[in-house]
């Protein structure tokens, strides 16, 4: 590998895998900040695809794509944990390559992401490993019901999830899966979801962002409200429990861990080796986003200061808003305090994400409050 020395400066070319919206918004920082993009991502109309210097339209697969970017940029991420592993590996024939394939082939599959983090001593929601319906017996037994079968690859926002609250429901839930492997959770009587983003540089260095507590609608975040209303314990535990699964993952980029709260507890739930959505109140309420924070640990550059500057609540705005007449962006825009990020995507769908909105304020409530008020009247 001919790598270039670190730190990787403006003026180099750095690749993403993937033309989301994360890309699109780590696209706009590496700009913003003088570098140059390219994109690899199948669909002509991606997201951050129309932002990039040059958007390649392959497979995330395709060997000569792979090639082609590897060999034209500095270093190269990744914006959702679906790659293949094997891309990554590929990829670092030819540049820098951060998160590794190492961490991403962990947390892209449920089954190994659940596996390790009960090995590493953190605690989750009870589970068990399902790979035929003779599994699903035991796992019924062990975990309790109600409980959710979840797909243990490629599943996102709610989908590929499943409630079930018999071992027949079991059984027919994992058939409709068509019997891939999955991992079956106990249903946990949840306080409240709690995250956190962070940076691991080459040195081992961490910066964390500040906790969010975290709302979903039908499995999809609704809203993100800074500082998270737990008590300061909490919030420590959950940035040092963070810490600890990126020194362990011996992580090197930006990644989230998703938490459950219950009975004043906290349960890891999910890692994802990027930045979140759950980060997105970074953007417009801390010194450093996470996208210039994806950036600078990607070029090996200090990592930046996330303190918070004000308190924020972050609201998705899916897709659902298109229908009837379509989202009053008037009524948003008319608020001083509110920052609007669209994606660019050209096909609103039930439960799609389509952008977000910032509500900055004087304390979380009041944040909170109008942010509610506007999700409501768009
Ligand atoms: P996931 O895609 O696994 O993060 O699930 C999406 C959302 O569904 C979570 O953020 C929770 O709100 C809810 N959920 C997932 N797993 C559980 C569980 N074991 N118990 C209770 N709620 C859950």
């Amino acid at each position: 590998m001919s790598s270039k020395p670190l730190p990787i400066l403006p003026g180099a070319t750095l690749g993403i895998l993937g033309g989301g919206q994360l890309g699109r918004m780590f696209t706009i920082a590496a700009r913003t900040m003088g570098y140059k993009v390219m994109v690899l991502d199948p669909d002509a109309a991606s997201p951050a695809g129309q932002m990039a210097d040059v958007h390649l339209r392959a497979d995330y697969a395709d060997h000569e794509a792979l090639k082609r970017l590897g060999e034209a940029c500095a270093a190269v991420t990744t914006e959702f944990e679906n790659v293949p592993a094997a891309s990554l590996i590929e990829l670092a024939n030819h540049c820098r390559v951060s998160p590794g394939a190492d961490a991403v082939a962990i947390v892209q599959d449920r089954s190994h992401e659940k596996s390790w983090l009960a090995q590493n001593g953190f605690a989750t929601a009870p589970f068990a490993l399902v790979y035929s319906e003779g599994d699903l017996d035991a796992g019924m037994a062990d975990v309790g019901a109600p409980a959710l079968l979840k797909v243990a690859r490629f599943g996102y926002d709610g989908k590929g999830q499943a409630r079930v609250n018999t071992r027949e429901e079991a059984r027919a839930a994992f058939r409709e899966f068509d019997g891939q492997p999955c991992v079956l959770e106990g249903f946990v009587k949840l306080e409240r979801e709690v995250s956190v983003v962070l940076a691991r540089s080459d040195a081992g260095k961490c910066a964390l962002f500040p906790v969010a507590e975290n709302r979903h609608e039908n499995g999809i975040l609704d809203v993100s409200i800074v500082p998270a209303r737990v008590p300061e314990s909490l919030a420590h535990q959950a940035c040092e429990m963070a810490r600890d699964v990126a020194n362990k993952l011996g992580y090197v980029g930006v990644m989230a861990v998703e938490f459950f709260v219950a009975d004043g507890r906290l349960m890891v739930n999910e890692i994802a080796p990027r930045p979140h959505n759950s980060g997105h109140y970074t953007l417009d309420a801390c010194v450093t986003d996470q996208f210039e924070q994806q950036v600078r640990a990607l070029c090996g550059l200090p990592l930046g200061d996330t303190r918070l500057l004000s308190p924020v609540a972050m609201v998705n705005i899916l897709g659902d808003r298109w229908q009837d007449g379509g989202p009053h962006w008037n009524t948003l825009l008319s608020h001083p305090n509110i920052k609007l990020h669209l994606y660019g995507k050209q096909t609103a769908r039930p439960g799609r994400k389509m952008g977000h909105f910032n509500v900055l304020d004087a304390d979380a409530g009041a944040a909170l409050q109008l942010a509610e008020q506007m999700r409501d009247a768009l």
